[in-house]
């Protein structure tokens, strides 16, 4: 498996808590190496085209209203199968169901304030990094 990219985002939930060190210690420990990051706070806009594709889903105004509450970290991460292995690391998206060792069972509030996100695919990650990040911002 060749190096890949991948898009982590650490929610308003994980700032709030003073926790996004604690949270990219189990990224970095998992492998992955944080190629850019910054810390910003999402406009409702932002928020509704990065996660367009939830449009219609009962949850989706919650999930912009979470999304835009506070600051959150914005971070492409690389390595072997970077992808699959964020998500492994993250954990089931209902902290309920994560395994144990997980940054979800570990860390989230509950089904909504769940810490983090990450891309579920290739195509994916290249379209969230591409609205997340100038070519120029990503530095390795
Ligand atoms: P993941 O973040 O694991 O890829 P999804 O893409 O299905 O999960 O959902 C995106 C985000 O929307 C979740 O991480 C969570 O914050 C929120 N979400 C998903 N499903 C629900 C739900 N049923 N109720 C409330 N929030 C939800
Ligand atoms: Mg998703």
């Amino acid at each position: 498996m060749a190096s890949e990219r991948t898009l982590s985002i650490i929610k308003p939930d994980a700032t709030e808590r003073n926790i996004t060190g604690l949270i990219v210690a189990r990224l970095e420990g998992a492998g992955l190496r944080v190629i850019a990051q910054k810390r910003v706070w999402w406009k409702k806009k932002e928020a509704k085209k990065f996660y367009d594709i939830h449009e219609g889903q009962p949850y989706f105004k919650d999930l912009v209203a979470f999304m835009t509450s506070g600051p959150i970290v914005l971070q492409v991460l690389e390595g072997e199968d970077a992808i699959a292995k964020n998500r492994a690391v993250m954990g089931a998206t209902n902290p309920v169901d994560a395994e144990p060792g997980t940054i979800r069972k570990e860390f989230a509030v509950n089904l909504q304030r769940n810490s983090v996100h990450g891309s579920d695919g290739p195509e994916t990650a290249k379209r969230e990094i591409g609205l997340c990040f100038k070519k120029s911002e990503i530095v390795g």
